[in-house]
């Protein structure tokens, strides 16, 4: 199944699909020339043997690109004149412009990256946890609609492509000096990875290249709502990210209230295909969890949560709500959420509750959307030509 049949999800909310479906105001046509920084070594070494180049010289890209910071061509001096031109001519190579950075008191950082396109997005990072961690996003928007999520509110606006979703991880490592540095990566930026199923995973082994960042797969995890056909997908995958599953609810009904997906594929079948996934050794799969005040913390709902886990290597992340203008839920008391989290150690399960980092500037969980993306073109074209 391409991303193209996943794609196909945005069917229950006829908002999200309308939204899918306009053409975007003001939006430039995707390049016709691939972006050098989205393309995988073995791809780009056989592209150069083609042109008449050596394959190593694919090797000396990767290290321009992910390991030495460059963003132009002509930086890559080591590299004969006439490769230069050959890969100028036949591609872009693309850079997320930082147009804002937020530093929390807690040292969480948020970046609000622009595309080529002008579309926004944020990744944020989050120090010593206790390793570096960078969040990114895979979507501009999210087609999700989860009831408590802000980037939900926007809708999908475009699908990322994997040079944008490994350009977020060059330039916070570069901004934070990070480069020579191991860090994590978790995709719960805004949008659902598995929708774009096909850039995340090129992304994914983009940056697990040994002649790039050479992140290891163990040092990646991966949340979505579970979305089955492409569950099963990934099992199949090479390279395997640590999966984190947002459950949210015990029953379907609730579940299906709060995640609007999950009235196409319910708890039962996400369950069948983490117990059918393939962990690594002392691996588990994380379900997530948010908590939202009088909805799913009861001790009942703990329990009944408690019952769908067995047979699965597992441990629960609690994610108390970060509460935000427009999401009509609140944040649990502190004992509500101790209790749901005892009567689940309790039963057997581990369990962790998510600090929440970086709420002061907006950069927690759930609370990335980028203010004036549906502005008007002409509010668009005063904003390029005043170069806010
Ligand atoms: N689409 C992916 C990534 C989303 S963000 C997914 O659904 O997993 C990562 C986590 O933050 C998800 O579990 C998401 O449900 C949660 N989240 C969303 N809004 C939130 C909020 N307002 N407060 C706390 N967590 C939230």
């Amino acid at each position: 199944m391409g991303s193209g049949g996943i794609f196909e999800l945005a069917w229950a909310n006829d908002q999200v699909i309308a939204r899918v479906r306009d053409p975007v105001p003001n939006s430039h046509p995707t390049p016709v020339l691939p972006d050098l920084s989205g393309v995988e070594r073995p791809e780009l070494e056989s592209l150069l043997h083609r042109r008449g180049h050596a394959r190593f010289r694919a090797r000396q890209i990767f290290n321009w690109i992910y390991r030495r910071g460059a963003t132009r061509v002509e930086e890559m001096t080591n590299l004969p004149r006439e490769l230069r031109a050959t890969l100028a001519s036949e591609f872009t190579f693309a850079t997320p412009a930082v147009t804002s950075r937020e530093r929390s008191t807690d040292g969480t950082e948020k970046f609000l990256l622009q595309l080529s396109d002008g579309r926004r997005i944020e990744a944020v990072f989050i120090p010593d946890t206790p390793a570096q961690t960078f969040c990114i996003s895979t979507q501009v928007g999210c087609a999700m609609a989860c009831a408590f999520c802000l980037t939900g509110k926007m809708g999908l606006v475009r699908n990322l492509t994997a040079g944008e979703i490994v350009a977020q991880v060059r330039v916070l490592a570069g901004a934070l000096s990070l480069r020579d540095r191991s860090f994590n990566v978790v995709l719960m930026g805004m949008g659902e990875p598995l929708h774009n199923y096909d850039e995340t995973m090129k992304a994914l082994r983009i940056l697990a290249d040994e002649h790039g960042i050479a992140l290891p797969p163990r040092r990646v995890t991966l949340s979505t709502v579970g979305l089955p056909p492409a569950l099963e997908r990934l099992a199949r995958e090479p390279i395997m990210p640590n999966l984190a599953i947002s459950l949210h609810a015990p029953t379907d009904d609730l579940r299906g209230a709060l995640v609007p997906i999950n009235r196409k594929y319910g708890i039962g079948e996400i369950i069948d295909a983490c117990r059918r996934f393939p962990l690594k050794k002392r691996a588990r799969i994380t379900f997530e969890y948010v908590l939202l005040a009088g909805v799913n913390d009861r001790p009942e709902d703990a329990r009944q949560l408690a019952k769908l886990l067995p047979g699965i290597k597992s441990k629960v992340n609690l994610i108390p709500l970060n509460p935000a203008a427009g999401i009509p839920f609140d944040r649990p008391s502190d004992g509500a959420i101790d209790r749901f989290a005892k009567t689940l150690s309790d039963l057997g399960l581990t369990v962790s509750v998510r600090k929440s980092r970086g709420r002061d500037i907006r950069a927690a969980c759930g609370q990335l959307i980028v203010e004036g993306e549906r502005r008007s073109p002409a509010q668009q074209l005063a904003s390029v030509l005043s170069d806010e």
